[in-house]
């Protein structure tokens, strides 16, 4: 069993920041993510996009912001169950919470903030007749361990930023790689385009467009794909088909957890904390909703630093907490660093 102070479900920039201002406040928190990796909206969606409202950057990559996100909570070391999804949700005795994944993994908390963002990611599946069957034995819509495909024969079907990417990037780790996309144009960045191009050129990505994957063959695991090809039917032999259509963001499991639900969001107090109307369980950023709500990074981050204030005072009840700039206290890490500015000196000058 995991126990932590604080769960938060979603390691989007939201809950990412929402570690940062717990560790201030001395609280331990630790994260639960359906994706792979964290940084949710951001890294799954559109990590090479620069984003230009976050204050005091100018122009930032998403992915950037997330590196940067993850830099700063290290000090505070949180926890991370990642590749699951919270699924049950029990308040104890105690007023204290447990929540399980969808894998068994059992935490333990405090206090719970929701920061689920647009829900968990589903992929949009190909409509092909026997997909179910070689799900797990050969069809990924994630790639969530690249090393996985080393040496391996692999086709990619789509034609976006996640398919062209994961083309470039596992063409120097497979054996093969096939990218099939329904149109001859893709739509992803420029330098994506170009360096799928040449590596087209050079012969370490197969590229086949216009062309759609009509059938999957293999036993218990896929062996082979038939795909349409300007009315022509071929089939390519291959160990693995990763479908790359994009993702659907849905509640889920949070939507059954006696949370009161409007518009597929979460309603909380925003006059305070951003409590939800069950006592102790928390929303932030995107997932929530109330008078005058942007789905905005910046209002995520906001929300989490109050939501923080609060937590704190419902774990320590009675202790009274001073707000402190981080200029005039610096930062006490959980791993024994200290971050502080240079204390002025009481020096005598001849
Ligand atoms: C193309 C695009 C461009 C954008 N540009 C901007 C911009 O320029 N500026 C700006 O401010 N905003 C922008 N946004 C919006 C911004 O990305 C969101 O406001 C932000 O991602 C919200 O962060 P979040 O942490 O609340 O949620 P998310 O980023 O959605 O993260 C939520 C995480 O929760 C996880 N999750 C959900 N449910 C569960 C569950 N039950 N169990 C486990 N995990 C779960 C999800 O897997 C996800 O990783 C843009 C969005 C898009 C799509």
């Amino acid at each position: 069993m995991i126990s932590t102070d604080l769960l938060i479900i979603g390691a989007g920039p939201t809950g990412l920041f929402a570690v940062f201002e717990a560790g201030l406040l001395k609280l331990k928190c630790h994260l639960i993510d359906a994706l792979p990796q964290p940084g949710g909206q951001l890294t799954e969606l559109y990590p090479k996009k620069p984003i230009f409202d976050i204050p005091g950057y100018p122009a930032i990559n998403a992915g950037d912001l997330v590196d940067n996100l993850m830099e700063q909570i290290k000090q505070f070391q949180p926890g991370f169950t990642l590749g699951e999804t919270a699924e049950i949700i029990n308040k104890l005795e105690d007023g204290t919470f447990e929540v399980i994944s969808n894998k068994g993994t059992v935490h333990h908390a405090k206090a719970v903030a929701i920061a689920g963002g647009l829900g968990t990611f589903e992929p949009r599946k190909p409509l092909l007749e026997n997909i179910e069957k070689f799900e797990e034995n050969g069809v990924e819509y994630f790639v969530k361990e690249p090393e996985h495909f080393r040496n391996k024969k692999i086709v990619i079907a789509g034609g976006g930023d996640s398919a062209l990417d994961w083309a470039i990037f596992l063409s120097d780790v497979a054996s093969e790689v096939t990218l099939i996309h329904r149109r001859n144009e893709f739509r992803g960045a420029l330098d994506s385009v170009e360096k799928v191009q040449a590596l087209k050129d050079a012969g370490k990505i197969n590229l086949i467009t216009p062309a759609e994957v009509v059938a999957l063959k293999g036993d218990s695991h896929i062996s082979a794909i038939s795909i349409k090809s300007n009315d022509e039917i071929i089939d390519i032999e291959t160990d693995f088909f990763i479908p790359l259509f994009g993702l659907t963001p849905k509640l889920g499991a949070i939507a059954n957890w006696g949370l009161e639900i409007e518009k597929n969001a979460i309603k909380v107090n925003n006059a305070l904390d951003y409590q939800t109307n069950i006592d102790g369980i928390y929303a932030i950023g995107d997932v929530n909703t109330y008078p005058g709500k942007l789905k905005l990074i910046l209002c995520g981050f906001h929300e989490a630093t109050l939501m923080c204030q609060s937590v704190y005072n419902r774990i320590n009840p009675g202790k009274k907490y001073v707000l402190k700039y981080t200029t005039v206290s610096g930062v006490d890490g959980f791993d024994g660093t200290r971050k502080e500015a240079e204390k002025a000196v009481v020096m005598k000058i001849d």
